[in-house]
């Protein structure tokens, strides 16, 4: 009715449609504001509403323990991987690290401006087509922290399994799968994820925290790098981004309606079910990721033979079907399917139809 197109982008993503709908009914005149939310000051009892719902749905979706905070900072999950140490790091205690794709060099590359650290675990020798195994990994136990991102949105990895870190905090890069699935939120430090894979709109970055680490940091930090900041001020030490905070309150609100994220985690395998089995069953096709890393938010694969040619008229005639953004990274190449908890079975379905389809006349 909308004429919408099935969307695999890895981020900004396809949202729900009942929050889009929603935020178009309520765009002119919010809840009788007189205005929109775009339009509020961020200080008025209206837009604290807003900020209260947000928070409280993430805490309800994500069951986050009163020992944690729950911030919307901006500066993207990016701005993160120089924010982290510069509040946890201990010197003297290098931060172990989980060396799995793209997002975790990038926070490598940061650390070794602000701290020391040590390579815990890299699947680099395996090109990231894994995660690391849990025997594999050579923990500190004196560590500042252990950083690691739980999926690979660029390489279609995913931990199932969460390394037990002991007394060291685990600070997580969520950005591609918070929200897919329920975790223990006990388990980690620190998780950050930027809002638009599957929380919301860009612009907005999402830190959990333990109270308790944010004591770590010096007073010689700047005043907007330092959690205490956010967290005293329960992020409106500035303007915090309202759009996005308003959407991620209905996005939430959205999830609770589809029943929480085990009833999203129940979904999402059905999605990544049918794709995976459409790769592995078609000669056609490869997933060049190990069996038991694969991701259900972002799922990699190839033409056989790694047909750049042929990927690319896949990539045309997809978009020309409807099924748009299946171009793989360009550091990696080959096909991506972005399959986050708003993308629908329907999206799946069309674009495993499509695959046999393609598959039959240029096989
Ligand atoms: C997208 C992504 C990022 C980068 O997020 P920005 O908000 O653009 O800074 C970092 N880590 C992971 C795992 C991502 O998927």
């Amino acid at each position: 009715m909308y004429n919408r197109k099935f969307n695999f982008s890895a981020g900004p993503a396809v949202l729900p449609v009942p929050v889009l709908e929603r935020a178009r009914d309520e765009m002119l005149n919010f809840e009788n504001s007189g205005m929109s939310v775009m339009e509020m000051s961020h200080r008025s009892a209206v837009f604290e509403g807003i900020l209260a719902r947000a928070e409280n749905g993430m805490r309800r979706v994500m069951n986050i323990p009163d020992e944690y905070a729950v911030l919307f900072l901006q500066g993207g999950a990016s701005l993160q991987f120089a924010m982290v140490p510069m509040n946890l790091y201990q010197p003297g205690k290098p931060v172990d690290m989980l060396h799995t794709g793209t997002w975790t060099k990038k926070a490598i590359v940061e650390l070794g401006k602000i701290a020391e650290y040590r390579l815990a675990a890299s699947t680099e020798a395996d090109k990231f087509r894994r995660v690391p195994r849990l025997d594999e990994i050579d923990l500190n136990p004196d560590a500042s922290y252990v950083h690691m991102a739980s999926n690979n949105t660029i390489a279609g990895t995913e931990w199932h399994v969460f390394p037990n870190t002991g007394d060291v905090p685990l600070v997580a890069d969520m950005s591609s799968d918070i929200l897919s699935k329920p975790i223990d939120v006990s388990k980690f430090g620190v998780i950050f994820a930027g809002a638009q894979k599957n929380i919301g709109p860009a612009g907005v970055t999402v830190v959990i925290i333990r109270k308790d680490l944010a004591e770590r940091a010096g007073e010689s930090l700047p005043t907007m790098l330092n959690y205490r900041t956010h967290i005293s001020k329960n992020s409106m030490f500035n303007t915090p981004p309202t759009w996005g905070i308003y959407l991620i309150a209905l996005v939430m609100e959205w999830l609770e309606a589809e029943g929480g994220l085990s009833a999203i985690e129940n979904r999402n395998k059905e999605k990544a079910a049918l794709l995976y089995d459409a790769i592995d069953r078609n000669d056609f096709y490869y997933c060049p990721v190990e069996t038991e890393s694969r991701s259900l938010m972002n799922v990699v694969f190839r033409v056989r033979g790694d047909d750049a040619a042929l990927e690319a008229k896949f990539v045309a005639e997809a978009t020309a079907a409807g099924l748009l953004n299946l171009k793989g990274h360009r550091s990696v190449g080959g096909l991506r399917a972005s399959i986050y908890n708003a993308q629908p079975m329907a999206g799946v379905q069309a674009l495993v139809d499509f695959m046999s389809a393609f598959a039959e006349r240029y096989g």
